[in-house]
C-alpha cells in the first residue's frame, strides 16, 4: 500500500481528498537490475515540502530545483529508514538497514541507489536519523552555522521554534552562546520552548496583536539572527527589528506555502542596515556533514540536546500527518512509523 494525490493541490491548504491510499502488487520474484533495490520501509518523514511538488506543472516544468513534481497516482519519494529485503545492487544486501530517499508506502522499489545509503544506528534509535541525524538536523546545523555565521552573544530569533528544524537551530544556538527567542503556534509549544529546550524566551505567534512592539521587547537591542521557517508578515517584521549587518537565514516559508500572499520585507532596512538575506538547501552543506554528525551525537551522548520527535503509526496516516504541518498540529520532527524493526 502506498499514498499518493488524487488531485493537485494548486491553493490552499491540503485536505484528506486531495490524498488516496493506492495498493499494487509487489512481486519479490521480479528479475532486479544492477541498481535496483526493494526496501521495507520503517520510518518516513514528513515534510512541508513536498506540498511544492503537488501542484500541477506542465510536463517541461521543474517543480522545484532538487526534486520533480509529482503526478496523479504516482508514488512519492520522502527521506526516512528502511531495511533491503531483496537487492541487485552491490551496494546493498538482504536485511542492510538503509536511509535515504524511500517512499510515503510499505516499500520501496528504488531505481537509483544513490540516493540511499547503508544505515550504522550507532546505538540511537532509527527515528533519530529520520530526523535530529537526518536532513532536519542538517538543515538547522548548515542553516545556522554556515548561512547565519554566529559569533557568541548575538540575539537569535527563529520562526516555527517548536518544530523540527526550528527547535534544533534553537538549542543549536543556547549552545553556542547565543541568546534565542522563538515563536511557535500554541501555549503548549512555547512551554516547551521555555522549559525544557532552554529558549530564552518564546512566544504564541497567534495571540500576537502587535508583533512589531512584541519583538522590540524581547531584542531591545535589535535581532542579529533571524531564522527563517515561516516568511510572510513575520519575515517582513523580524526585517525591521534587525541590526546593521543582520543576517536572515531563509530556510522555508511555510506560511506561503498555502496562501499566496507573499512577504514584502521593506528593503529600504535591507539597503541602510546592509542585511544579508540568503536562502539555502540543507544539500549544499553536505561538506559540513561529518561535522554535523559528530557535534550532534556527541550533545545527544552528553545529553546537551534534546531530539523532539512526534511519531504516529500507520501508512494511512501519511495524509493527516501531513495536513497536520500546516495546522502546527506537530511538536517536533514528523515521522510515520510504517513497520515494525
Ligand atoms: P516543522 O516541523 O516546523 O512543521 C511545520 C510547522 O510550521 C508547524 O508545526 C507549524 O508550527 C508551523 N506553521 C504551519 N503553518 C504556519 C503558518 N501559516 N505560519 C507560521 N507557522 C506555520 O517543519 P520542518 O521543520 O520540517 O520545516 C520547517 C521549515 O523549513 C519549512 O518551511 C520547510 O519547508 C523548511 N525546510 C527547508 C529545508 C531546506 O533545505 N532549506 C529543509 C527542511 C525544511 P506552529 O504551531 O508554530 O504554527
Amino acid at each position: 500500500r502506498y499514498i499518493t494525490i488524487k488531485t493537485h493541490i494548486n491553493h490552499g491548504e491540503p485536505k484528506e481528498s486531495h490524498f488516496e491510499l493506492k495498493t499494487a502488487a509487489f512481486g519479490l520474484s521480479v528479475e532486479l537490475g544492477s541498481n535496483d533495490v526493494i526496501v521495507k520501509n520503517l520510518y518516513v518523514s514528513i515534510d512541508p515540502y513536498q506540498i511544492n511538488r503537488m501542484k500541477s506543472y506542465s510536463p517541461s516544468q521543474k517543480a522545484i530545483s532538487f526534486a520533480e513534481g509529482i503526478a496523479l497516482g504516482e508514488v512519492i519519494d520522502a527521506y526516512g529508514v528502511g531495511r533491503v529485503v531483496a537487492s541487485g545492487n552491490p551496494k546493498f544486501e538482504k536485511d542492510d538497514l538503509v536511509v535515504g530517499f524511500i517512499t510515503w508506502g510499505e516499500y520501496s522499489m528504488i531505481k537509483d541507489g544513490n540516493m540511499l545509503n547503508k544505515l550504522d544506528p550507532m546505538g540511537f534509535p532509527l527515528t533519530y536519523h529520520v530526523g535530529i541525524l537526518g536532513f532536519s538536523g542538517l538543515t538547522a546545523y548548515g542553516g545556522f552555522f554556515k548561512v547565519c555565521k554566529p559569533k557568541k552573544g548575538e540575539k537569535v530569533f527563529v520562526s516555527a521554534a517548536a518544530g523540527s528544524v526550528g527547535n534544533l537551530v534553537g538549542q543549536y544556538a543556547k549552545l553556542f552562546g547565543c541568546y534565542v527567542v522563538g515563536c511557535a503556534g500554541s501555549k503548549k509549544k512555547v512551554e516547551l520552548l521555555k522549559e525544557q529546550l532552554g529558549f530564552d524566551e518564546a512566544f504564541n505567534y497567534k495571540e500576537e496583536k502587535d508583533l512589531k512592539s512584541t519583538l522590540k521587547r524581547l531584542f531591545p537591542d535589535g535581532i542579529d539572527i533571524y531564522f527563517d521557517n515561516v516568511g510572510g508578515e513575520t519575515l517582513e517584521v523580524a526585517v525591521s527589528n534587525m541590526n546593521t549587518f543582520g543576517r536572515v537565514a531563509v530556510c522555508g516559508i511555510i506560511s506561503e506555502y498555502t496562501d499566496e500572499k507573499r512577504a514584502a520585507p521593506d528593503m529600504i532596512d535591507v539597503v541602510y542596515k546592509r542585511i544579508t538575506i540568503r536562502g539555502f538547501l540543507a544539500a549544499d552543506y553536505m561538506n559540513a556533514h561529518a561535522d554535523f554528525m559528530s557535534t550532534t551525537c556527541d550533545y545527544l551522548r552528553t545529553a546537551k540536546i534534546k531530539a523532539l520527535e512526534d511519531i504516529t503509526p500507520g501508512v494511512e496516516s501519511i495524509p493527516s500527518a501531513f495536513i497536520g504541518l500546516f495546522h502546527g498540529d506537530n511538536v517536533g520532527k514528523k515521522i510515520v512509523k510504517i513497520a515494525n524493526e
